[in-house]
């Protein structure tokens, strides 16, 4: 038996009045700015770490032709430590397109949204809902979450037609009446319930405003939902850094090149292995490498083990291949992978 749908938006909204989150900095406004930044810093990062990170942004940048006149060596020292730099690069390109195509204005409408870089249509969704009050449907994973336990939606969304399906199931909930008020009120509900109420172990769904239209509850078994088949699969690999100092504050270091792991970002040269690094370094200078100890350091689909091996080099050496020397005054700004940054900062 189907429970009944009726009544659902409405619940949402009144449960996000009194009980959902109010106080991130990018709340209680409808500047489209404030909410794409946080949207897209939110896409793969917790609320905890974004709200710093959104602060710094803001007052550096405090609107979209701040942004779009930035550098994207600076936009990507900011982001430094955030992870997934196609981000930030994306970021600064879409803050361009907005200023040269609508002015600085950005779009209100979800299908023009979805067209700019790094706004998927989840995002382009939360926007034109967040700020223009469009009927459109948000389905980020704990919305989705929500959604598929709602409904007991139990096809596999690793396939794209059933996720077409449960973007229609996620229309058809939307509120109908009073979307300029309750629009908001409603996909800031979604992802409240999805981040604090329908967690994907021990949902609390005695806490739940939407408890008695809940399948999986019904069921007995939130956590079967969603059903996604597909396992990210994990890899391993070894990476050797080429620390190289010269008086004893400038450091080496090299953009990685893109697409890559940490493209665009400014790091020591790496190899694949220590014979590699070795052949590198003139035979001169071979005998002065360090091993330093090696760690992991984990990304999504890989875990890199870094061997970092430095060597003090005299002024007169010019390391072979791309890069520069930069100062203790300017490596801190540039963009640099989290581990680098770390290694760089130790005395
Ligand atoms: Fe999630 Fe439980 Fe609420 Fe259903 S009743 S939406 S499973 S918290």
């Amino acid at each position: 038996m189907t429970l009944p749908r009726k009544g659902f938006a409405g619940r949402v909204v009144a449960w996000q009045k009194t009980h959902g989150r109010h106080d991130l900095p990018w709340q209680n406004t409808r500047d489209p700015y404030r909410v794409w930044l946080s949207e897209v810093m939110l896409q793969q990062t917790q609320v905890a770490t974004v709200i710093d990170y959104f602060e710094r942004f803001v007052s550096r940048y405090p609107d979209v032709h701040g942004l779009a006149a930035a550098s994207v060596d600076d936009v990507m020292g900011l982001w430094s430590g955030l992870g997934y730099y196609s981000r930030a690069r994306n970021l600064h390109r879409c803050a361009v397109l907005v200023v040269e195509r609508w002015g600085g204005a950005f779009p209100r409408d979800a299908d023009a949204l979805a067209t700019l870089p790094g706004i998927g249509r989840s995002t382009a969704a939360a926007i034109a809902s967040l700020c223009f009050g469009a009927r459109v449907a948000i389905l980020d994973a704990n919305v989705r979450r929500v959604v598929t336990r709602v409904l007991g939606f139990d096809a596999d969304l690793a396939l794209q037609s059933n996720l077409q399906q449960l973007w229609d199931e996620a229309t058809a909930l939307l509120p109908r009446r009073d979307l300029q008020q309750a629009m908001p009120r409603y996909t800031q509900g979604m992802m409240d319930l999805g981040a604090t109420v329908c967690l994907p172990r021990q949902p609390a769904c005695d806490q739940c405003p939407v408890q008695l239209q809940c399948e999986a509850r019904e069921q007995g078994d939130p956590q079967a939902f969603p059903v996604r088949t597909r396992k990210l699969r994990r890899s391993a690999q070894s990476v050797w850094l080429l620390w190289m100092r010269r008086d004893a504050d400038a450091v080496w270091l090299q953009r990685r090149p893109s697409p890559g792991v940490w493209a665009g970002l400014h790091c020591m040269p790496s190899f694949d292995s220590r014979e590699a690094l070795e052949a590198q370094v003139a035979p001169a200078y071979r005998g002065a490498l360090r091993d330093q100890p090696a760690f992991k350091h984990v990304l999504t689909h890989k875990d890199l083990h870094l061997h970092p091996v430095q060597i003090d080099l005299p002024r007169k050496a010019r390391p072979s291949g791309e890069g520069q020397w930069f100062d203790a005054e300017t490596w801190p700004q540039l963009g640099l992978p989290a581990p680098v940054r770390r290694l760089l900062g130790q005395p």
